[in-house]
């Protein structure tokens, strides 16, 4: 028979697919896979000029059927997108594009074809916002009345869609995103598929929540859009390609800098989530009087840039991994030999982007732009089975995939991270046939992690201080304790820049230099996220803040600001900072500052201290707000503002109902009454909150 011409190139096709793979990459892989990955472009700030803000017309020029727009903070609803377009792809055969809300505009959704599908993975952000690149699309969809480019009645009666959303259970707007988005789009009268699925990352059930709802909701897709399952077969969605003419040190190479400018040292604002300031550090030190736990306070210069902050806003710290656990992958993946050899990546289909720059090299892509420390998605593991390195290890990564109980107790328990998870899983017998790519599309990218800014803007505009409890734990049944990687990289940084000439933090040590040895003189790449948590504009308003633990970090920053004022002459009114720790003698945080601001602020200012360990009885904050019921109730019948900030799972909830029984107890009414005054309280942002 002859062959027609679908047959020659599915012939080309896999022949290209097996040079790629059998060269190892040493050829660029041109596939035909369409699936996209969702990685931002890091080299430069979202969409380039020219390109498409039409979601059908980018369809249609890439031949996809099936769009997943995320809406992400974190990187995890990215990540899930991602997850859905490539199993989309493997299992049932779909052309998948994930797209970032950000980049699309949404008037012409009503021209949205019948066959094709849309997703929404939409992650709630703090106080049941949404994420900064879905603001735009939530406020469109969700406003009165959503202009479309064409009359239709109902006007997406065309859209078939499928939702998944991210939150929170101990936040006050539980998956709010999703659910209003949903109901949005069923009022327009789209047409879902499955259930609008919920996270809950206040349960630590995220990872199952989205495992349990996506089965169902393919099988229901697959019968409305008529799909067929099928085995599914892992395809790269990026080319690795070795770039022998090139060495780490030739200059075009990127070691670990972020983007183009600061590679050629030329970094210039804004300074931004895609481009980072590369700040010195003025000061650092540990705020905490005891051995095996730490705070850090450190101050950050920003003089240099036209970065620029105001009270309460968030500062962004882009951390680097750990020296040993990027050894760890390199030695598991059996990349240790050629940790510096020079690649490209190449997205093998236009809708996917690379999310970093390139060329580069192993190291840096794994010491610089993936959380390799973060918890393992079962998933994943499924996906890695095919590359075991033998039987046994292969049967276990597949009974690890489809066994929650089996994996919980083997892995997740033990907050392994995916190389101690492979390395776990064959006795340390290496992993050397897992294609690259599967890392840059099953690994969340690099994150930056927030910290609440510790210093008024009134009083310091050009340095932000950061106050961070260092993440170190240990695990009941791991030997070695489980440590952050943002606030270990924070905490040698401050021994490095208080002259400890071997500065590691319990064991792990950072390339502290920076690449290239840009961050020489103790930097730290860093951008600022406005918030809107802020004081009254009017000083003279009293408030309440209540702020144990590092959630004291804003209401230093709001203290500071007052005693200021203060000073300036203003009229400030009263300022009651409800602060708690474990032990006056050990995190009593900045104690003497208080001192301070007292002699400035006199009776307008007073500190209610509650320490959990001190007594026989466990005081928190939220039995002193108790106490002082009735003080506390006057002050909000004068308008006072009250700010919360801190551990979102216990604290600000238990906050939020004691101000409910004081109120109800203190005015008699019910409990309801007093509930829905608190409510009221909020949504007139009387009541703030700054919680993770
Ligand atoms: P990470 O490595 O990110 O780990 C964090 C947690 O994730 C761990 O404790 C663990 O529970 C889980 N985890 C990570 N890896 C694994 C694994 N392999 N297996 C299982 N579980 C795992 N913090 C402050 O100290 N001060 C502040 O002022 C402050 N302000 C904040 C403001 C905002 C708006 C937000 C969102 C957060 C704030 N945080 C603050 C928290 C801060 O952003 C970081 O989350 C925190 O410092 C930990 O970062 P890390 O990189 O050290 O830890």
């Amino acid at each position: 028979a002859q062959l027609d011409t679908l047959d020659i190139v599915v012939l080309a096709v896999i022949l290209l697919g097996t040079a790629a793979y059998f060269t190892k990459g040493k050829l660029w892989g041109v596939t035909k896979d369409p699936y996209a990955s969702s990685f931002a472009n890091t080299n430069g700030a979202g969409a380039k000029a020219g390109k498409t803000r039409n979601v059908v017309e980018k369809m249609e020029e890439s031949g996809k059927n099936c769009v997943i727009f995320y809406g992400s903070q974190t990187g995890t609803a990215e990540d899930y997108a991602s997850r859905l377009a490539k199993e989309g792809k493997s299992r049932y055969g779909l052309e998948t594009m994930v797209a970032d809300l950000e980049e699309y505009d949404f008037d012409n959704l009503d021209t949205f074809p019948e066959d094709k599908v849309a997703m929404f993975v939409l992650a709630t952000y703090g106080e049941g916002e949404p994420t900064d690149n879905a603001v735009d699309f939530y406020e469109f969809i969700t406003g009165d009345e959503p202009s479309f480019s064409n009359s239709n009645d109902p006007p997406l009666g065309n859209l078939t869609y499928v939702a998944f959303g991210l939150g929170n259970n101990t936040y006050e707007h539980y998956n709010s995103m999703v659910r209003n988005v949903n109901k949005a789009l069923e009022k327009l009268g789209a047409h879902r598929i499955g259930e609008a699925g919920e996270g809950d990352d206040g349960a630590g059930t995220m990872e199952e929540d989205f495992l349990a709802w996506k089965d169902p909701m393919w099988a229901a897709l697959a019968e409305k859009m008529g799909l067929e399952e099928r085995e599914a077969v892992y395809e790269p969605i990026f080319g690795i390609v070795e770039r022998d003419n090139l060495t780490k040190d030739s200059t075009e190479v990127y070691l670990g800098e972020p983007n183009k400018m600061h590679l050629e040292g030329t970094a210039k604002g804004p300074f931004n989530a895609h481009n980072p300031y590369i700040a010195p550090i003025a000061e650092s030190k540990e705020l905490f009087n005891v051995k095996d736990r730490n705070c850090l306070h450190m101050e950050v210069d920003i003089s240099g840039s036209n970065l620029s902050y105001q009270t309460g806003d968030h500062i962004a710290v882009w951390p680097t991994n750990p020296g040993q656990e990027v050894d760890e992958m390199l030695n598991i993946l059996d990349l240790q030999g050629k940790k510096d050899a020079v690649i490209s990546v190449k997205a093998l289909e236009p809708t996917a982007k690379v999310p970093f720059p390139t060329p580069t090299t192993y190291d840096a892509i794994i010491r610089y732009h993936l959380e390799i420390c973060a918890p393992v998605s079962r998933q994943f593991l499924g996906t890695l089975a095919a590359f075991a390195p033998d039987e046994d290890a292969k049967a276990e990564m597949v009974k690890l995939g489809n066994d929650k109980d089996y994996f919980h107790d083997k892995i997740s328990k033990n907050h392994y991270n995916i190389s101690r998870t492979l390395s776990v899983v064959t006795g340390g017998k290496k992993w050397s046939n897992i294609p690259f790519s599967a890392f840059i599309e099953g690994l969340t990218k690099l994150q930056p992690r927030y910290y609440s800014i510790s210093s008024s803007s009134l009083v310091q505009p050009k340095k932000i201080s950061i106050t961070a409890v260092v993440e170190n734990q240990l695990i009941p049944g791991r030997s070695d304790p489980f440590k952050g990687v943002a606030t270990n990289y924070l905490l040698a940084l401050k021994q490095k820049q208080n002259g400890d000439p071997n500065p590691e933090a319990f064991g792990l040590t950072y390339e502290l230099m920076g690449p290239r040895n840009k961050y020489d003189g103790i930097h730290v790449p860093v951008h600022v996220r406005h918030s809107n948590f802020k004081l009254p504009s009017d000083p003279s308003k009293p408030i309440i803040l209540i702020g144990p633990g590092t959630g004291v970090a804003p209401m230093r920053g709001f203290v500071q600001e007052r005693a200021k004022q203060a000073e300036n002459g203003e009229n400030v009114g009263k300022t009651i900072l409800f602060f708690g720790c474990r032990k006056r003698s050990e995190d009593f945080m900045y104690e003497s500052e208080w001192e301070e601001h007292k002699k400035v602020l006199g009776d307008k200012f007073e500190l209610v201290t509650a320490f959990s360990r001190d007594g026989a009885k466990k005081v928190y904050v939220q039995h002193r707000l108790k106490e002082r019921a009735k003080e506390i109730n006057e002050l909000l019948q004068n308008k006072a503002y009250i700010y919360v900030c801190g551990d979102a799972a216990n604290m600000a909830r238990e906050v939020n109902t004691v101000l409910g029984q004081i109120i109800a107890e203190q005015r008699g009414v019910s409990e309801t009454k007093g509930e829905e005054i608190v409510k009221n309280m909020r949504a007139a942002n009387q009541y703030q909150e700054d919680v993770w």
